[in-house]
């Protein structure tokens, strides 16, 4: 079994599988943030939108995850 398999297995898996990829700079100032936090702000159906606010330049990035 490929990590791929085992982590897109359950919506919780993928999200945090979305979570892991999204650890990377910000798109605004370049800092890496190593542990990123995301909040959830709304989930509606199969739609969460979580929201992680740069600890550097205090830029909000939001992305939006289909589960
Ligand atoms: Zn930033």
């Amino acid at each position: 079994m490929s990590m791929k398999d085992r982590s897109a297995s359950t919506p919780f898996g993928r999200l945090r599988a979305h979570y892991e990829e999204s650890r990377a700079a910000c798109p605004a100032c370049g800092h890496e943030d190593r542990e990123v936090e995301w909040r959830v702000t709304a989930a509606a159906g199969r739609r969460v939108e979580y929201r992680h606010r740069c600890p550097s330049c205090d830029a909000v990035d939001t992305r939006e995850l289909s589960l």
